[in-house]
């Protein structure tokens, strides 16, 4: 009988393993599938500035051979210059997600007025939009101890966004005000929104909502900004909101933790 209770314990027991080297193998085959997905989703958006800088550089070099196109030539250089940007931001993008993830991600924080920085960042933006932003920001100075040229960076990627899921000409609206020992930065657009059920993953990396791809026919982006934008508002101490509805618009809301007056 002893004999027979330890061969259905040795047989119980290998069928455990069994079953977890299979669940392991089946993870491994998913984590590899998704390394696979990743690469690929990295080479193409890398891939696409690249392409259209080679086709204007050969134009530009038509151009140069021809004087009297030397008006085209300067227009040339700045489309140029807006395709470097977009490869730029994008290795960027890169490699402070590979800092964040390996620890190496340090804010140089100084005393710093909020409302002067979503200025600036907001001057900034006007000049590569053909509807600027409206803005809404308090008069007194909101004075945080924040990494300026990260939270630059943050209002950057939201206000992108804003635009880059909406339709042409609609209104994107930025409004500052303080809220106790708190400033908030709403960023408010009326563009395709997000549904309920994707909310919570969009600050994953590399996280995109599959259907306003379609919506938009915006393929540029590989899902890191939103995460860099948490991950950089988080270690300010601060947080990130987000409140949408599909169809109707989204408003991203930037709250930071203010020093003392
Ligand atoms: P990317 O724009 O490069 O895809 P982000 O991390 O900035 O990556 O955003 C993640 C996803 O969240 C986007 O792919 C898009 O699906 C969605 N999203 C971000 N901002 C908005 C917005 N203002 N309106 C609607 N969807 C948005």
């Amino acid at each position: 009988l002893q004999t027979r209770q330890l061969r259905r314990q040795i047989q119980e027991h290998q069928r455990s393993l069994e079953q977890q080297v299979e669940q392991r193998t089946q993870e491994l085959v998913a984590a590899h599938a998704a390394k696979d997905a990743l690469l690929r989703l990295v080479a193409h958006e890398l891939a696409s500035p690249l392409t259209s800088l080679k086709g204007r550089i050969q134009l530009l070099d038509l151009y140069l051979q021809q004087p009297e196109s030397l008006e085209k030539g300067r227009h040339i250089v700045g489309g140029i210059n807006r395709s470097l940007a977009r490869f730029e931001r994008l290795v960027q993008d890169l490699q402070d997600t590979h800092h964040l993830q390996a620890q190496h991600f340090d804010l140089q924080r100084t005393r710093c007025d909020l409302v002067e920085v979503c200025r600036q960042v907001l001057a900034e933006f006007r000049e590569g939009v053909k509807t600027a932003p409206l803005a809404e920001i308090v008069d007194e100075p909101l004075e945080g101890d924040i990494d300026r040229q990260r939270i630059s960076q943050v209002l950057l990627n939201v206000l992108s966004n804003a635009y880059k899921y909406s339709p042409q000409g609609a209104p994107v609206m930025v409004r500052v005000w303080q809220e106790g020992k708190q400033a908030v930065i709403a960023i408010q657009d009326h563009g395709v929104g997000i549904a309920a059920e994707h909310l919570s993953r969009l600050t994953e990396p590399f996280y995109r909502v599959p259907e306003i791809q379609v919506q938009t026919g915006s393929q540029t982006g590989l899902g890191l900004g939103l995460y860099l934008v948490r991950m950089i508002v988080e270690q300010h101490g601060g947080r990130l909101e987000v409140q949408s509805q599909q169809g109707q618009g989204s408003v991203f809301s930037i709250v930071l933790p203010l020093l003392p007056v």
